[in-house]
């Protein structure tokens, strides 16, 4: 749309100047004709020939066809003269024998004059015009425009994209659903008493659909959106960044209700403290500003602010404080399902063979995002339309994702087929252990969608009910719960991995405050042997002291308890999975074929017993 508006102008502009360039051009040729207009006497070569042995001619320039020249006429006036020349041999002895200055020709006509007068100063001047705005058409508005800004508004051609065309996401369908309905009537709203959002922060890795999904919201609520990229903001010229916020803003208040889209915004909002060796005051200007806006529009006037990042970890608390984006939305890596959707709503767009198994298809893709899918399905449709055939078969779609995956095998996004075995037993582990332990919080959902949110796979648990007291068996059950994901990879594959780690680290973090921190270790006794600092119950954050108070020997028996708990638990975990290792084996194989388990399946798995 606005490339199109562009263009046409340029179109415009060019036929413009085509004309005055013309204009300009013819006069300029008459005034030079009427200027340079001399009275030219026509005269017989030998009347030439007479003038020259009167020593009347005083110059004149010789042509292989003319001869012209200025002489004195009768009344001693100076006048051009013009004669046909002819084979005349003699001619230069006469000239020089009366000292006539001539020279030779030079065929100096009105062409020439054109050519070398005109046409090459205004080509070239046409060419530096043309260098100019393509310049300006590659960037809309960029040469004269910065500073303003350069936002892709889609004034009250609002968007027409849907939640429909966004595929899988239902979640953050409905966690934005209020977002929606608060900006179809913002005044209705605050009449019922809701306290009007500002910002919705949408976390997910490139390519999943963030800036889809706040374009169908804004398509949904049928309000305009505007749309910059954070990186823009801050990209050109010193001081522009603070000014760009400004104007962003300013077209919002005008445009609203409506929908502003910072793609990006890492890009200005990483916090400081990641960015204490360059100081960029450019970028933190920016910020400030954002901030500054953010909390001084009034909501009323039913502005949202959508953001887009994959690092929310990055980003300036100040940015996430309430009343800014104060809600997040988790825009994950699509599932098995959420794949097969997404393959079906770009499908919608070409014709699809009959053989098509789209079920197969999602299959084939596992970590690929809703931008691949994309990819997958517009080079299918090349490849077949390459082939002159009538739709889009399997063979075209096979063929499409052998070359996506390639790509990205390249750029190290793909994940290997044994990786993806190791790390559905890993959470498998996890999740019967919680299963099968009282003090554990009941399993939520286990994913192993690759290199989504989580770097391989999670298991998540969500707690019973808001506890603050935990007695140590159930401290215990969460270690074993930690272990049984290091625990399965050994029974199954007889070796471990890398991929444990944080569970480790974790599982120490435990055991070491029961002995520590919570005197319920025999061999210490009730003695508080260090304390922690700032960090919540249970996780690793926070400092560690009084550690350097204690004797040798008291640090020592910490570090064999430790020891020795782990030991213990780990021993229990395997011997949970070994005695449910059948079931071990259908979780894992549910998650491989399925990627995401919910509790109601594991539920389902856990009490099958016909496999035992
Ligand atoms: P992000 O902003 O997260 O990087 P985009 O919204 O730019 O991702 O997604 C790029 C393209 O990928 C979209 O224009 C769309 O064609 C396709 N796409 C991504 N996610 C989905 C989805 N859930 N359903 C349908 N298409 C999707
Ligand atoms: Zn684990």
């Amino acid at each position: 749309m606005d490339e199109k508006n562009n263009n046409l102008k340029g179109f415009n502009n060019f036929s413009k100047f085509l004309a005055i360039y013309l204009l300009v051009a013819v006069f300029m040729f008459y005034l030079y004709q009427y200027f340079t207009k001399v009275q030219v006497n026509n005269i017989p070569y030998s009347t030439f020939k007479e003038l020259i042995k009167e020593g009347k001619v005083k110059s004149c320039t010789i042509s292989d066809k003319y001869i012209k020249g200025v002489y004195i006429d009768k009344n001693g006036k100076k006048m051009h003269f013009i004669t046909v020349a002819v084979n005349d041999p003699d001619l230069i002895k006469d000239l020089e024998a009366h000292n006539v200055k001539f020279s030779g020709k030079v065929t100096n006509t009105w062409l020439t004059n054109l050519i070398f007068g005109w046409i090459l100063p205004f080509g070239f001047l046409f060419f530096i015009w043309w260098l100019m705005t393509k310049k300006m058409r590659g960037t809309s508005g960029g040469l004269f425009g910065f500073g303003k800004g350069r936002f892709k508004v889609y004034l009250n051609e609002k968007p027409d994209v849907k939640f429909s065309d966004v595929a899988g996401a239902e979640e953050a369908k409905q966690e934005i659903q209020e977002i929606v309905e608060y900006l179809k009537d913002p005044q209705k709203y605050q009449r019922l008493g809701g306290r009007a959002p500002k910002g919705v922060l949408l976390v997910g890795v490139p390519g999943v659909g963030k800036t889809l999904f706040a374009k169908a919201t804004a398509g949904e609520a049928g309000v305009p959106f505007i749309s910059i990229s954070g990186s823009e903001f801050i990209e050109m010229f010193v001081g522009v960044g603070a000014s760009r916020v400004r104007d962003l803003f300013n077209e919002a208040k005008k445009l609203s209700p409506c929908i502003v889209f910072i793609d990006e915004i890492d890009a200005i909002g990483k916090s400081r403290a990641f960015n204490s060796l360059t100081s960029n005051d450019e970028r933190e200007q920016t910020l400030n500003q954002l901030l500054a806006e953010m909390d001084g529009f009034d909501s009323s006037k039913g502005v949202i602010i959508m953001a887009a990042t994959n690092r929310p970890e990055i980003l300036d608390p100040a940015l996430l404080r309430p009343g800014r984006f104060d809600r997040q939305i988790i825009v994950d890596k699509p599932d098995v399902n959420g794949r097969e959707a997404i393959f079906k709503v770009h499908m919608k767009k070409i014709k699809v063979g009959s053989d098509v198994d789209v079920k197969k298809l999602a299959q084939m893709t596992p970590g690929l995002v809703g931008a691949d899918i994309a990819n997958i399905v517009n080079e299918a449709a090349l490849l077949a339309a390459r082939e002159n055939k009538d739709a889009v078969y399997m063979e075209h779609f096979e063929e499409a994702i052998e070359r996506q995956i390639a790509g990205l095998k390249k750029k190290n996004r793909v994940i290997k087929e044994d990786e993806k075995k190791r790390v559905a037993y890993h959470e498998s582990g996890h999740a019967i252990c919680a299963y099968m332990l009282p003090g554990a919080d009941p399993v939520h959902k286990i994913s192993i969608i690759p290199r989504g949110l989580a770097a391989l796979g999670y298991t998540q648990q969500l707690p019973m009910d808001d506890r603050y007291l935990l007695t140590k068996e159930e401290m215990i059950d969460r270690v074993i719960t930690l272990l049984g994901g290091r625990a399965a990879e050994e029974i199954i594959f007889g070796s471990v991995s890398t991929g444990a780690q944080n569970d480790l680290s974790r599982a120490t973090d435990i055991v070491r405050s029961i002995i520590t921190q919570f005197g319920m270790d025999e061999k210490l006794g009730l003695m508080v042997a260090e304390e922690r600092e700032g960090g919540r119950f249970l996780t690793s954050e926070g400092i560690l002291t009084k550690g350097d108070r204690l004797s040798e020997k008291t640090k020592e028996i910490i570090d064999e308890e430790i020891v020795k708990i782990l030991d213990e638990c780990y021993a229990k975990a395997k011997e949970i999975l070994i005695n449910n290792k059948e079931k071990l084996l259908r979780l894992a194989e549910l998650l491989l074929k399925k990627e995401v388990v919910d509790s109601e399946e594991l539920k389902k798995v856990m009490e099958d017993n016909s496999g035992d």
